[in-house]
């Protein structure tokens, strides 16, 4: 904490909801909770609300209210849309994706892949963008789906989704792109992306968590889905059950501010951003940053620190909220595999940090930042060089974190 002040640099993971999204979804938890699907006053007051939020949404975005589906959030859409278009695959057996998605797209194609499906990871360059070339060789006739995400979470590496949807409109297949990391990032219009599937989370744009939607867009998407899920046959069947009307209000609110504020806010968040890697650079000149001379989010940066294990360096910095950029599952942490992609060693892997700089955040904070993660990364290598030297002519198995 700087005085009693945590600086949050998280904001791939989520944001703040804004609190002018705040001020919109309330009424819809108190004297407006009517469900959208009933008939009477409340319902149609909850039902006209929805209805504007999707029209807020398609405006903000490009495209059509009528190509926008409510969902939980972008698992809930990736999924939808993997396992809905394998579904009505036919006799086509292939998808193409790439090799640095997020788990929401790996876990449903690698059950795919179970299923006897053929999945084509497609490699990416050094600085995380996904050869065109190994994607023209991939799409043929056997593909039903290509699925390639808009900006990768952990280092922000922005992939060439108009090229890819001419490639894979060639074959007359329809591209899926998982856009969780571009709403409220990056100036966005979907129209121009030429996705015929897009997913997104509101939480990842300033509104609330557990609500999103998918864009599913022209003739291509309109006959590429059966439906995973069962029931009350809402948002054309594709998502049925209840509808989350604050948090698609919420949506609808943060879009509208992310239109908005995004030209200036992400020349601002830029701005953050390169000021943190600057003043990193100067105090730890050895410090490698993943992506960064390539297209990248604005405010992305990945951090690999020589010998220094990221879950170590985070521990030792509370003060400043940022994540691991590895998977930290059953208690094992793990190198990503983003950063294997890229082809980083494992090790090296395990160093990365990332930290996202957000609408919220001021040059005050980056500075502060700076300075806890500088400090934080000195001690931790003071104590090597000390526990090695304590360790020469001992068990040199003992050393902690070698320096390199
Ligand atoms: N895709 C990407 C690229 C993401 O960053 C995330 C969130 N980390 C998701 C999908 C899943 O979003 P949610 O957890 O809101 O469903």
């Amino acid at each position: 904490m700087i005085g009693n002040k945590t600086i949050y640099l998280d904001n791939n993971a989520t944001t703040r909801c804004a609190p002018e999204v705040v001020d919109a979804m309330l009424p819809f938890f108190d004297a407006d909770y009517g469900n959208a699907a009933s008939p009477h006053l409340l319902g149609r007051r909850a039902a006209k609300a929805v209805a504007r939020a999707r029209g807020q949404i398609a405006e903000s975005i490009a495209c059509d209210a009528s190509e926008v589906i409510f969902t939980g959030g972008a698992t809930e859409a990736n999924n939808i849309v993997l396992l809905g278009a394998a579904r009505h695959a036919g006799a086509r057996r292939k998808l193409v994706t790439s090799a640095i998605e997020h788990k929401s797209v790996l876990e449903p194609l690698s059950l795919l892949e179970q299923q006897g499906f053929v999945v084509v990871h497609l490699p990416v360059s050094s600085e995380g963008v996904v050869d065109l070339e190994a994607a023209e060789n991939a799409i043929d006739d056997d593909t039903f789906l290509v699925s390639v995400q808009g900006a990768n979470n952990e280092v922000g590496a922005l992939q060439p989704i108009p090229e890819l949807a001419r490639l894979a409109h060639e074959h007359g297949v329809a591209l899926h792109c998982d856009a969780a990391q571009l709403l409220g990032k990056i100036p966005l219009s979907v129209s121009e992306l030429g996705a015929d599937f897009l997913s997104f989370s509101s939480h990842k744009a300033y509104g609330p968590k557990g609500v999103g939607f998918l864009a599913a867009r022209g003739p291509l998407a309109a006959r590429a889905l059966v439906p995973i899920f069962l029931g009350g046959g809402q948002e054309g069947g594709l998502r049925p059950g209840t509808l989350n009307v604050p948090g698609i209000v919420g949506t609808g609110v943060a879009c509208v501010l992310c239109r908005d504020l995004i030209k200036g806010e992400d020349a601002r968040v830029a701005a953050l951003r390169n000021d943190l890697e600057k003043r990193i650079r100067e105090r730890l000149p050895f410090v490698v940053f993943a992506c960064s001379s390539g297209p990248r989010l604005p405010g992305t940066t990945s951090m690999l620190v020589p010998g220094v294990p990221a879950d170590l360096l985070v521990s030792r910095a509370p003060e400043v909220c940022m994540s691991v950029g590895s998977a930290c599952s059953s208690g094992a942490f793990a190198p990503s595999h983003v950063l294997l992609a890229l082809g980083y060693s494992r090790d090296d892997a395990r160093t990365a940090v990332r930290l996202s700089v957000g609408r919220y955040n001021t040059a005050e904070e980056i500075a502060d930042a700076a300075t806890v993660i500088a400090d934080a990364v000195n001690a931790i290598r003071e104590e090597s060089v000390q526990s090695v030297r304590l360790c020469d002519g001992a068990d040199r198995r003992e050393r902690p974190h070698e320096l390199v």
